[in-house]
């Protein structure tokens, strides 16, 4: 893991790169103090996705709720015994399913789930993927509008807070849809690797849809899904 990065360096590289493997900050050489994560900036400008997702939506799912889980694990890390980890990613692993680290779990996972949905989206998105994932998507879900029913799909019956992901399942060595509750993550199953997400917590859609879950989704699988991070993240995988 790099470590000779100075934590500014790490965060510009974490902004333009595929998250799951990059680390977010530095660790001080003996590990004794635990890392200090900062929010990640946005990848496009807060009005960028309007009228999909507006403003002010973004503003405070950003600015907010995603700060909010940073700044809620900075408090809970320096008395935990993750402060040795070498990465966020493995912060998460590590607390996942430990009632005892649940609040580091729930703040750790939210924070890499949110990043990494940012990242899912861009300004004049969706549409079609490229040649070689819509190759794919045909041969895994029939079609690409198949895949975007079983998204919506998974997006109207995950019951209360969550998340739906186009997933790499390994095991099955094919492209698959999962909803996850709460900060639940595919980061923890070993066999999926998360390609894109969309969150479906209600800060995510509300002020703009009210509680119209499946028309966000929609709108933001037809509109402003970004595959070619789901390309990149697949070409990793
Ligand atoms: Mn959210």
């Amino acid at each position: 893991m790099t470590t000779d990065l100075s934590r500014r360096q790490i965060l510009a590289t974490a902004a333009t790169t595929i998250l799951a493997s990059s680390p977010l900050w530095a660790h001080a050489a003996d590990k004794t103090e635990a890392p200090r994560f900062e929010l990640p900036a946005l990848p496009w400008d807060a009005a960028a996705l309007d009228p999909v997702i507006s403003a002010s939506t973004i503003a405070q799912h950003h600015g907010k709720h995603h700060a909010a889980y940073v700044n809620n694990l900075n408090r809970l890390l320096p008395t935990s015994t993750l402060i040795d980890a070498d990465s966020l990613v493995e912060i998460v692993q590590r607390s996942a399913r430990n009632e005892a680290r649940r609040p580091i779990f729930n703040n750790a996972a939210q924070v890499w789930n949110h990043t990494f949905y940012w990242q899912s989206l861009r300004p004049k998105g969706g549409g079609t993927p490229p040649l070689e994932l819509a190759k794919r998507i045909d041969a895994d879900f029939g079609s690409l509008t198949a895949l975007r029913e079983a998204t919506l799909t998974a997006a109207t019956e995950q019951f209360g807070a969550g998340w739906v992901w186009l997933v790499l399942d390994k095991s099955q060595k094919k492209l698959a849809v999962v909803k996850t509750g709460n900060a639940d993550t595919p980061l923890t199953q070993e066999n999926l690797v998360p390609l894109a997400t969309i969150d479906v917590w209600e800060h995510a859609y509300y002020l703009d849809y009210q509680s119209r879950r499946k028309d966000y989704a929609a709108a933001v699988f037809d509109k402003l899904l970004n595959w070619d991070f789901v390309a990149a993240n697949l070409a990793k995988a």
